[in-house]
Parts: C-alpha cells; structure tokens; sequence
C-alpha cells in the first residue's frame, strides 16, 4: 500500500484546474486493450473557475446505472455562467465512465465497484485507478463534495440526500448543514451496510464536508428526481457561498436508520409484491411484503414483517428477488437532526 501510495497516477486531466473560465475536457485514463493497443479511457470532467472562493466537487455516476446525477451535472456543466461563480466547480458527470456507459452498476472492464475501491490504487485495476486519481487530486482541490446516487437497477429510494454521523461533531454539523440546504423531499442521517472503501468515508476522513443522496432509482430517472438532483446541485453551491444568494430551502422530513434492523434481506428466491409503497409508514409487525415461490400455485407466500416502526425508505426492484438482496429499508421519521 506504501509503495503504491507513492507512485503517481496514470491518469493525466486534459483541463487545467487552476485557470480561470470554463473548461470541459476528459482524465485520460491509458487502457491497453485488443481494440484499441493505445488506448484510453476517457473520463469527462468541467472545470468552472472565476475569482477567489472554495471549491465543490460535484460527482455522479459513481455507480453506473444511476441517471440522476448525471442528469442534473450535465445540464449544471452546460449551463453554469462563469462570471456567477465565486470560486471553482469541479463537475465529474460519470465517475465511473466505463459502468455508465455499460449502464452497470460495476465496470465491464475489471467488475470494481467504485464506491468500494476507495482510496484506490495507482496500480491497481482501472476502477481502483480511479478511485486513487480522486481521492489524491481531485478531493484535495474541493472544500465541499456532493456526490449523487440512487438505487439503480436493483432499489428504488425515496429521495432524499444524506449526511453520516461522524466522530468530529462540527464536521458532522457542517454535513448536516449542507444536506438541509440541498432540500431534498427527504434528509437522511445514513447508516452505511459496509463504509470501508466508500467515496464517502475517503471525503469525511479529509475533514470535508460531505452530502450524498439517494434519489429513486429503478434503473432510471424521473422528471422529479432530476429536478430534485438539479435544484440540489444549485442549493449546495449558494451554500458554500459559489453562487451569490441563499439557497431555495424546501420542507425536508428527517428521517434516521437507527441500526441495523431497518435493513431487511430477503430469505427466499421468488415474486416480491409489497403492500406498501415508498413513503408509507409501517408499524413494527405490519406486512411490508409478500415473496411468492415461482414454480405453482397452492403454497402460501412469505411475508416479510416490519421490525421497527418507520416509513418505507427503500425497496427492492424489479419484480423478482434472490435470497441475500435487500429487500426493503425502513427509516425512522425523527424531529430535527
Ligand atoms: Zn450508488
């Protein structure tokens, strides 16, 4: 790890990210391939400077199958005005360039989960050479990170953005901070299943402050989520004073994963029909869903119980589910942070 630490990384930007104006090139990522022996990864990122003020690193797509980010960043990238901004805005539509052209979740190239491949390695597989690349060049430049998700193809989320409890209490109040003035419908303290090698875990170890989301998903983006995502975006940037003005601040729910009990994990393969909805509260005990075996009629469905009051946060798509997905998130609505 030492030794691969030290190492520079392959990948050279094509913008220069102390100019000023606006800028939009690639990191070039060298991949040698069977069609293409010189070949490249291409990375596309906009860099918009003017005057003296912080920097935002705003990333979708770090996940490849999650359209909202991307949706929001390359509008914000084409339409930004220059002489508005009062600092830097770093814009990475698709950090994961080669999943999101896939539509994967994972990199074709070598399967690397990139929210998993933190802090990355020089010499490591392409996903893990892009983790290094951020978490060295790009996280460093940034005083504030916004980084887009959504369920993909396999969760739908209620759309909410998000912040961690962390052990520096004014970091945390600086998160949480930034999560009320992106002004999502719903704001989430975040409980994570697994926070080693995650993005988020790299930016809140640098003393960042953070603000990830999770905004529908499905495999898709709708009208709603990408304007939540693109009014998100401008909020975060009046925030942390890049753009004059003060955020456009929406009623937000704050909702809480308390511990581990609001994930719930299917047990069984089969046809999932819930019987309640993304948003809908839920009593410790209720039926959230019914799991149907698939080859005849005649045998009673599983049902999959609330074990904590809550509202249906997350739940699990499309229609078929296998032991070990998650099934469903419950989370609980709570006053204030
Ligand atoms: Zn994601």
């Amino acid at each position: 790890m030492l030794m691969s630490v030290s190492r520079p990384s392959p990948i050279a930007p094509t913008v220069d990210f102390d100019a000023k104006g606006v800028q939009h090139g690639h990191l070039r990522l060298p991949y040698s391939r069977d069609d293409s022996a010189w070949g490249s990864v291409m990375i596309p990122i906009c860099v918009i400077a003017n005057e003296e003020g912080p920097t935002a690193l705003l990333t979708g797509a770090n996940h490849g199958d999650e359209y909202e980010g991307p949706a929001a960043l390359l509008e914000l990238a084409q339409t930004l005005d220059p002489s508005q901004v009062s600092g830097r805005v770093i814009i990475v539509p698709a950090l994961n360039y080669p999943a999101f052209r896939a539509g994967t979740r994972t990199s074709p190239i070598d399967r690397g989960n990139l929210n998993r491949s933190f802090p990355g390695r020089p010499d490591g597989t392409v996903t893990e050479k892009i983790a290094d690349y951020v978490t060295r060049h790009l996280i460093p430049l940034a005083d504030i990170v916004l980084d887009f998700h959504s369920g993909g193809k396999t969760l739908d989320f209620l759309p909410y953005a998000a912040a961690h409890e962390l052990p520096d209490k004014d970091q945390e109040a600086r998160c949480f901070e930034a999560v009320a003035a992106f002004s999502a419908p719903f704001s989430m303290k975040m409980l994570e299943i697994d926070a080693v090698g995650m993005l988020d875990t790299t930016v809140e170890e640098m003393g960042k402050t953070f603000v990830t989301t999770e905004l529908g998903g499905a495999g898709t983006a709708t009208a709603r989520s990408i304007e939540i995502a693109r009014k998100g975006s401008l909020n975060l940037l009046r925030h942390a004073g890049i753009l004059k003005g003060e955020p456009d601040v929406r009623p937000t729910r704050w909702l809480d994963m308390r511990s581990d009990d609001c994930f719930t994990f299917a047990q069984d393969d089969g046809l999932i029909a819930f019987v309640r909805d993304l948003g809908d509260p839920v009593r410790s005990g209720e039926t959230v869903a019914h799991v149907y075996p698939l080859g005849r009629t005649g045998i009673a469905p599983v049902e999959y119980r609330a074990v904590m009051d809550g509202v249906l946060a997350a739940r699990h798509v499309p229609g078929l589910i296998k032991v070990g997905d998650c099934l469903s998130v419950i989370a609980t609505i709570t006053e204030n942070i």
